[in-house]
């Protein structure tokens, strides 16, 4: 297997070279550049696996190059280097995180070996994503229509990866969460966010909705009959706007042989739900009848506190965004132990997602987090790859 692959953008070239060296001696193909266009050409011809940007640079700063990689849904990961202090590098990661980039972390100058191995890792080490993120970093950015999606729920192109939680304390696997891909036939895997908000808008949020609820209840219904784990699905605030919703989904439960107690509906963008009063209703329905209700990416502009106590949840999801940082940030880690705080205090489960090493979950389990998701206890898998999980963690576990 080939090694992976480094390009690194920085404008002083004594830099860039120590940079390479470094990198090179972990065993990665690294390239340096020190123009922003240069970077551009080299990207397209190279496509590595991670980028380092220096912030400060004198044309195009690194918050202007991640925008523009942003622009070109650059999925290689992103390391930002930069002699300025912590809360502006943080700052910086954070725009980059909103932007939807993929960053491993930030490193002070002068970067030493130690410091960028802790954040890259060997250039030969195996970092394969499972089939269902396969798709290509560089892919070019195309446009969906209504057309294109309707004629994608017609032909069932909407698959399913599963992505476990478990429990920070023992480490048992407590339930998955569905997250929906596009099997797209010409442009391989479609992520969510590149067509849910475009289905929300166009009026297909329900039919698709309905297929991924289908879908997901009868995997689970065979893959895990017994009483664990649950299942958590995804709902968008704009489909809170049918009272109808709470009988159709506990007849699709029953028609599946799962009791409602075993399914956790997640609900994001809280505050964009168009009818405040039906969503209370609807909502409430839902628990009565039994479903678990999370709110989700809390901590963020669109899942607020006045939601939070208004309406009739079971558990908070702390948002990936301060999970992720939690290593380099201690404004994250305040931000996430009050949100258990909060969590506990009223009663709730507290999950946090985007847990990608086992500093972070460490650090969780610490502050009495009770479950915990992230690249580092497993990414989304296909179903069947979710059920082999399960067993051979379970093996792992008793050994
Ligand atoms: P979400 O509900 O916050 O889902 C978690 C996202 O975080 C998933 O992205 C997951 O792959 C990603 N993730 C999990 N662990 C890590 C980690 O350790 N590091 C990083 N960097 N990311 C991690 P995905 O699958 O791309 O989904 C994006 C969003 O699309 C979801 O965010 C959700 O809002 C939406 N979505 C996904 N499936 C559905 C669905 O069936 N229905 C609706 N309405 N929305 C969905
Ligand atoms: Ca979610
Ligand atoms: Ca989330």
């Amino acid at each position: 297997m080939a090694n992976r692959s480094i390009l690194i953008l920085d404008d002083d070239a004594a830099v860039g070279q120590t940079i390479q060296w470094i990198a090179e001696s972990l065993g990665f193909e690294a390239e340096f550049v020190i123009r922003p266009e240069e970077f551009f050409q080299r990207l397209d011809r190279m496509c590595p696996d991670i980028i380092t940007i220096d912030l400060v640079m004198p044309e195009l700063d690194g918050v202007e190059i991640m925008r523009l990689l942003a622009e070109r849904k650059c999925r290689a990961k992103i390391v930002i280097s930069s002699g300025m202090g912590s809360r502006v590098l943080e700052a910086a990661q954070r725009s980059a995180l909103e932007h939807g980039l993929s960053i491993l972390g930030v490193i002070s100058k002068p970067i030493s070996k130690e410091a960028l191995h802790l954040l890259v890792g060997d250039g030969s080490e195996c970092d394969q994503l499972p089939w269902i993120e396969e798709q290509s970093a560089y892919g070019e950015v195309f446009e969906i229509t209504r057309q294109d999606l309707q004629n994608a729920l017609d032909r069932h192109e909407f698959i399913l990866a599963y992505q476990p939680k478990i429990e920070c304390r023992s480490g048992l696997t407590v339930g998955f969460e569905a997250l929906v891909r596009w099997k797209h036939p010409d442009r391989g895997i479609v992520m969510p966010n590149d067509f849910i908000p475009l289905a929300e808008n166009a009026g297909l949020i329900d039919p698709l909705t309905e297929q991924i609820f289908e879908q997901s209840l009868e995997w689970f219904s065979q893959s895990f009959p017994q009483s664990n784990p649950k299942l958590s699905l995804n709902i968008s605030a704009k489909s809170l706007v049918d009272i109808q919703m709470a009988d159709n989904l506990s007849a699709l439960c029953q028609r599946f042989q799962i009791d409602t107690e075993r399914v956790v509906l997640e609900l994001t963008e809280t505050s964009a739900m168009v009818d405040p009063i039906l969503s209370l209703d609807l909502l409430t329905r839902l628990r009565v009848k039994g479903f678990h209700l999370s709110i989700d990416d809390f901590g963020t502009g669109f899942s607020s506190m006045v939601q939070l106590v208004r309406l009739p949840f079971s558990e908070i999801k702390v948002d990936r965004s301060f999970v992720m940082q939690a290593p380099h940030s201690s404004e994250s880690r305040s931000v996430i132990k009050s949100i258990v705080e909060l969590g506990h205090s009223l009663g709730l489960l507290v999950t946090a997602e985007g847990v990608e090493n086992l500093k972070t979950l460490d650090y969780l389990n610490s502050l009495g987090c009770d479950l915990a998701q992230g690249y580092f206890i497993a990414r989304p898998m296909p179903g069947e790859a979710a059920c082999n999980w399960v067993e051979q963690r379970k093996q792992g576990i008793s050994a």
